[in-house]
This record gives structure tokens, C-alpha cells and sequence, in this order.
């Protein structure tokens, strides 16, 4: 199954995605490639395939992404090969995308589940993107306003999860990711074991 999780820029959706990859191993998170410069500590191929803006153009044009976007001035987007291998592992995988790349997405995959993550408020998101100290106070603001455009969209998304205390914030995720697994359609498998059996 697909997820989506979208959360305005200082959620905490690295540290959510962090704490979930740790104790989740059958849940993955898709890799984006951006043409964003790392951060420090951020790591090719782990935290996104960085990679620069002729090759991410050219990459557009052979259809590789199965969603991309320009946020804040640089290129984000999922490789569809790379998703649709670890869907066929049999694995959960979650797109940490922003809105326009879910809509992207939601209209290309009916099966897909979204989930937007809300700060516990405004002030306290821009206490965080302050704190973090990534970025200048001109993109700073950018980020605040785009937080706000994307938290008016958060009511088209099929969950909400507040990002308050972040071990129920992760629970909260998982939970939803777990319940789907139970729903029949997914469960059709083991279902016609006993229906077999039994008829
Ligand atoms: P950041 O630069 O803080 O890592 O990410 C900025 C924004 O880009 C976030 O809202 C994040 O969800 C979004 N983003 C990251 N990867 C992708 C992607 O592959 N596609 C799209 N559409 N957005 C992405």
C-alpha cells in the first residue's frame, strides 16, 4: 500500500521519519531527489538523491517521476521505478511529499491513503523552523507562508495526525498504517485460505 504524508516545512516530519524508519522496518519511506543543496549531516541516497538541475530536467523528460514539484524555488520529486520495486517487495511505503505532488499522486493511484501532519500551532512551528536555523530569514518566511497555504488544504487529506508529543504522533502514524492492513480488500489473501477451507 501507498501513503502519503505531507506536513508544512518544520512539522517534524525528519525526526517522525527518522523514529518510524527505526522501529518500523516494513514500512518505507520513498527516497525523493531534489536539486536542493544538502544540509548538513544530510546524506545522497539516504536523505534524497540530490542531484543537480540539468539532470533532474532531463529526468522529467524521460517520464521518470511519478510526481514532481518546484518548492521553494527547487525541484523535488519520486522516482517511479524505485516505488513501484519496494511496493513490489511487499513493503508499506510512505511519499514525504509536499500538497501539489499528493494531488499529483491521488490522481494517478485511486488506492493511495494521505496523511497530513499539523504543527500543535502556528507560533510553536515558527519557534521550530527558527530554532533549526536551516535557513535565511527570507526563506524562513517563504517556508511560514507556505505552511499556511498547505494547512488549508490539510481537510482534502484522509487523516490528520498533530505533531505535539512525537512518540503519539508516530503511533498515530503506524496505527493508521496497521488498521489499513487489516481492511478485507488487503486481507484477501488469508481470507480465502479459510474460505476454501470452509466451503
Ligand atoms: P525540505 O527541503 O525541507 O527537505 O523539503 C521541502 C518540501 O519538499 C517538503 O514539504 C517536502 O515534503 C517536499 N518534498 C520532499 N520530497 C518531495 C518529492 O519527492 N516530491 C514533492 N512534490 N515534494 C517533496
Amino acid at each position: 500500500m501507498l501513503y502519503v504524508i505531507s506536513a508544512p516545512s518544520g512539522t517534524g516530519k525528519t525526526t517522525i521519519r527518522r523514529r518510524i524508519e527505526k522501529i518500523a522496518p516494513d514500512i518505507k519511506y520513498s527516497i525523493s531527489c531534489t536539486t536542493r543543496k544538502p544540509r548538513p549531516g544530510e546524506k545522497d541516497g539516504v536523505d534524497y538523491f540530490f542531484l543537480d538541475e540539468d539532470e533532474f530536467r532531463n529526468r522529467i523528460s524521460q517520464g521518470r517521476f511519478l510526481e514532481w514539484a518546484n518548492v521553494f524555488g527547487n525541484y523535488y520529486g519520486t522516482d517511479r521505478v524505485y516505488v513501484e520495486e519496494l511496493v513490489s517487495q511487499g513493503y508499506d511505503v510512505i511519499l514525504d511529499i509536499d500538497v501539489k505532488g499528493a494531488s499529483q499522486v491521488k490522481a494517478r493511484l485511486s488506492e493511495l491513503i494521505t496523511i497530513f501532519v499539523l504543527p500543535p500551532s502556528m507560533e510553536e512551528l515558527k519557534k521550530r523552523l527558527t530554532k533549526r536555523r536551516t535557513e535565511s530569514e527570507e526563506a524562513l518566511e517563504q517556508r511560514l507562508k507556505g505552511a499556511e497555504k498547505e494547512i488549508m488544504l490539510a481537510p482534502w487529506f484522509d487523516y490528520v495526525v498533530v505533531n505535539d508529543i512525537l512518540e503519539e504522533a508516530v503511533n498515530n502514524i503506524i496505527s493508521i498504517i496497521k488498521s489499513t492492513r487489516c481492511r478485507k480488500e488487503n486481507s484477501r489473501d488469508v481470507l480465502k485460505r479459510f474460505l476454501d477451507l470452509l466451503t
